[in-house]
């Protein structure tokens, strides 16, 4: 990363912080929940369109990562390199209608972890960069998208 890269990564991390004013809702997409995203997106669902379209922006990044430096791991020190099955990790600020979030991603063996264990990895991961952050979890699974 370079300088410029590194100044616009944290000059994002901050507006979608002060968006979120520390509360942030996580989304785990595994490759089975994309239909459904799809689906409520097609159907005119703001939410599920805003996590499509960050989700597939998400998933060409590790397509389009260098292979000398693939995404990293969310929850654990792995690679996530192109062409491995892998989940997506979107914190969304808990607002009216979010305008940007934050993107991540597990790696195929965090993938396969259940909820309750991928939360608490994500909580652990969003203190990391702000010790204040508190989030929601809302599961595709249990209505909004
Ligand atoms: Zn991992």
């Amino acid at each position: 990363m370079t300088p410029d890269e590194r100044a616009a990564w944290e000059a994002g991390l901050r507006a979608v912080h002060a968006e979120a004013a520390g509360v942030f809702a996580v989304y785990i997409i595994r490759p089975s929940d994309i239909p459904r995203i799809r689906a409520g997106a097609a159907n005119g669902s703001p939410l599920a369109e805003g996590l499509n379209r960050a989700t597939s922006h998400t998933i060409v990044e590790v397509h389009r990562a260098p292979r000398q430096a693939p995404s990293l791991c969310l929850s654990c020190p792995a690679t996530v390199p192109r062409g491995s099955v892998f989940a997506v990790v979107l914190m969304v600020p808990d607002s009216e209608r979010p305008e940007q979030c934050m993107g991540g991603v597990l790696c195929s063996r965090c993938a396969t972890l259940d909820d309750d264990a991928l939360q608490e990895r994500c909580v652990a991961a969003v203190r990391e960069v702000f010790p204040d952050a508190r989030t929601i979890s809302i599961h595709p699974a249990e209505g909004h998208a």
